[in-house]
């Protein structure tokens, strides 16, 4: 003992705790190596501490055997000084360990995980803790790279008062893991954690929380999800997937949060108490039934806007002997006691089809109460449903009800109850209890970390004043805070050099149509991770650029990003595009992502290439490269490519977009070019959601719309076809006619 003492060259702060048969001691580490010496040789009550500061690619294995009342601690010195960057993560294996106060940022984990509960497949951690642990923006840089970052193995572990903020790449953010009996019925407890804002993914792989695999999923789990907040979890079309038994998901608050609560696979789990708001955001969902023996219980829904399978509340239909993977039958479900004020949709039996051919039995709904104030009650019937008893439900007035038995229209007013739930003015007892208590943002996660906003809004910083001169501009973004906003004075601007943007950055003219810029490249801007761009009032000029093919005036970067971005151009002209061909205005990079793209009021004539090139993900792998594309009110003339080409392959469902909206534009000879390939002016390849209405075409190419999979939704609708192609919808993969709305199209 004393020889080890004397190894050890650092401080240990020497104030000993007594326990039974060991000092318990406290150890200060200042490096890695310090770490590594003292950690093979923990004892019950010892705690580790890491000294304040930034530790670079340090890879934490914390192993020992507490016990119950003397568990082994590593943690911060300060809660939230400790910074783990670089190739960095931590794996807990043994009994009694409780981890607190350290914060993972500016790096990405080396293996598949930041946080195990595992060191490996032998040695799992057990009755340990994990707290006031932060992961920041932790995202391998390479996104369709897999990582998780917090996977729960072994038994009665406990992750609490943590956050987990903007996961950018694939791979679910946390999951439980069930594959073998060391894992089985474990206890778990994760409470009162902030799952921060996850953006959205452009493919599959982005839950939220997975509880199981569908390989153990009629496994028992008896995990308690408990009290966490999760914040704009926009990563996919499942926010929680659960998948095994006997959990119980509770008290739970889903803010604007993109997807659903899914019970995709296993039996036996109690849903209770959780409240959504939707804030009418697009596709918030709330709770999707699958499977035996569920009850879902008192849970508070507002303002939903989700459908299909997104919908503020579905039950499935099932596959009759379905395999482990497909989905099993709804059987003895109770549902009783929600409330769901101005949900957009209710779906019973979804997804009843060939295979999916047993709809719910044995079940329940009950003094459930809908409130809509669009004198619907949202609900949609797929199958039969025989097989649930409807009982003491209660429809707000107005409402005719979809379903004959079981639901009275009443009429009552709602009012705001102090926990920020509306009840009904007139006390009626139906719908979820007034002893709800939804979770605050600020009770949930590491008290010492701010909830930051995951964005830079545009617009959000300074005025900054630019005058006219050589590479003005140029300079201008680079001096630029993200945020800004570079007013330009009247007058003409030259571009000498390619602006490569990685911060958010609003270009306006001072006085529309008097600030004419004139990129001298090839292209203008280059936009990177972190960067966003909006365009304002400016005329851009092409004619000075290089006299070559392929110039781009916008663009992604070519290295593949992390980072979604924004693109605005608003009441501009954009001209010129024509020294060459295939002058294209905007092309996406493979593997970039936008947020959203929209181009409004902007007058566009002579270009030789196209406008929108979204369509670089043709590995067919449910990728695509803009979530929300709009483009309206604009002027278009001369363009010998197409407005936009859009591409989302493959057969993945997991994605709500792209989206594409185009209305009110004029267009006058469009798309025609010999080198356009599509021969459309407008070309979209599995896009989820597409409305075009209002636009006027003239002598120009046509719509070109192919449907794939994830029953799209797409309506063509008061367009005028002027010496142009009548639209263009197919189904690649439904059998029958497409299934596009087409409304009032004039074709002449
Ligand atoms: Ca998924």
């Amino acid at each position: 003992m004393q020889r080890s003492f004397s190894l050890i060259v650092f401080t240990y702060v020497a104030f000993f705790l007594f326990s039974q048969n060991t000092f318990a001691r406290e150890y200060l580490v200042k490096t890695p190596d310090e770490y590594k010496q003292v950690s093979s040789s923990l004892k019950a009550g010892d705690d580790v501490v890491l000294a304040n500061g930034t530790w670079t690619n340090f890879e934490i294995l914390f192993k020992a055997k507490g016990t119950k009342e003397a568990p082994v601690t590593l943690r911060a010195e300060t809660a939230g000084q400790v910074i783990l960057s670089g190739l960095s993560n931590l794996r807990l294996a043994g009994e009694y360990l409780v981890v607190s106060g350290l914060v993972f940022k500016d790096g990405y984990t080396p293996t598949g995980a930041v946080i195990s509960f595992q060191q490996n497949d032998d040695n799992l951690a057990n009755y340990s803790r994990v707290t006031q642990v932060v992961i920041d923006n932790f995202s391998n840089p390479e996104k369709f790279e897999q990582d998780k970052w917090v996977v729960m193995y072994g038994k009665h572990n406990r992750f609490d008062h943590n956050n987990l903020v903007g996961k950018r790449n694939a791979g679910v953010t946390m999951a439980v893991r069930l594959q073998n009996e060391k894992s089985q019925q474990n206890y778990h407890r994760i409470d009162h954690n902030y799952f921060g804002p996850r953006p959205v993914l452009g493919s599959n792989g982005g839950e939220t929380l997975r509880i199981g695999t569908s390989h153990y999923s009629l496994t028992d789990s008896f995990t308690t999800i408990e009290n966490n907040y999760f914040d704009r979890c926009n990563g996919e079309v499942e926010i929680i997937s659960n998948k095994s038994g006997k959990n119980r998901i509770l008290n739970n608050v889903f803010f604007e949060s993109r997807g659903t609560l899914t019970l995709r696979h296993g039996n036996g789990n109690l849903v209770e108490g959780n409240v959504f708001f939707g804030n009418g955001v697009d596709h918030t969902g709330g709770i999707r039934v699958i499977n035996r023996d569920q009850i879902i219980r008192n849970n508070y829904m507002e303002g939903l806007t989700g459908y299909r399978f997104g919908s503020g509340f579905t039950i499935m239909n099932g596959v009759p002997n379905s395999k482990i993977n497909r989905y099993h039958q709804v059987d003895n479900a109770l549902i009783e006691n929600n409330t769901l004020v101005n949900v957009e949709h209710i779906h019973f039996a979804a997804g009843s089809d060939a295979e999916r051919s047993a709809p719910p039995i044995n079940s329940q709904f009950k003094n459930n109460l809908i409130f809509n104030n669009k004198n619907t009650d949202g609900i949609s019937i797929f199958d039969d449903i025989s097989g649930v008893s409807f009982a003491g439900n209660t429809l707000s007035s107005g409402i005719k009800p979809s379903i004959d038995n079981g639901f009275d229209v009443s009429s009552f007013g709602m009012q705001r109850a102090e926990n920020g739930l509306l009840y009904p003015k007139n006390g009626i007892a139906k719908g979820a209890s007034a002893s709800l208590k939804p979770i605050r943002k600020e009770q949930v996660g590491a008290s010492y970390y701010p909830k930051a906003e995951p964005d830079v809004a545009f617009d959000s910083g300074k005025n900054i004043s630019v005058q006219p001169g050589e590479n003005a501009l140029f300079e201008a973004v680079n001096n630029a805070t993200s945020g800004d906003v570079l007013v330009l004075d009247n007058g003409e601007y030259n571009i000498g050099k390619v602006i490569k943007l990685n911060k958010t950055i609003t270009i306006q003219a001072k006085n529309r149509k008097h600030v004419t810029l004139y990129p001298k490249r090839s292209t203008f801007v280059d936009i990177g991770d972190l960067g966003s761009l909006k365009l304002v009032n400016l005329i851009i000029n092409g004619k000075k650029t290089p006299d070559s093919a392929g110039n781009t005036l916008l663009r992604t970067s070519r290295l593949p990003m992390q980072r979604n971005y924004r693109l605005e151009i608003q009441g501009s002209v954009i001209e010129n595009l024509d020294v060459n061909h295939s002058f294209h205005l905007f092309d996406a990079g493979h593997r970039s992502f936008a947020d959203y793209i929209n181009i409004s009021n902007t007058t566009i004539k002579n270009v030789t290439g196209d406008i929108m090139r979204l369509n670089k993900e043709t590995d067919d792998l449910g990728i695509y490269n803009a979530e929300y594309i709009y483009f309206n009110e604009n002027l278009l003339e001369n363009v010998e490519g197409a407005i936009a080409k859009v591409y989302r392959g493959g057969t993945d469902e997991s994605t709500f977009g792209p989206h594409f909206i185009m209305q009110g534009n004029v267009l006058k000879n469009v798309g025609q070019g010999s080198r356009n390939k599509s021969a459309a002016s407008v070309r979209l390849h599995g896009a989820q959601v597409t409305h075009v209405s209002k636009n006027k075409f003239f002598d120009s190419a046509g719509i070109d719309i192919e449907h794939t999979v994830g029953e799209p939704v797409t309506t063509v609708a008061d367009n005028e076809f002027a010496n142009t192609i009548a639209p263009k919808v197919v189904e690649l993969r439904a059998k029958g006619p497409h299934t596009a709305k087409m409304l009032n199209n004039i074709v002449k």
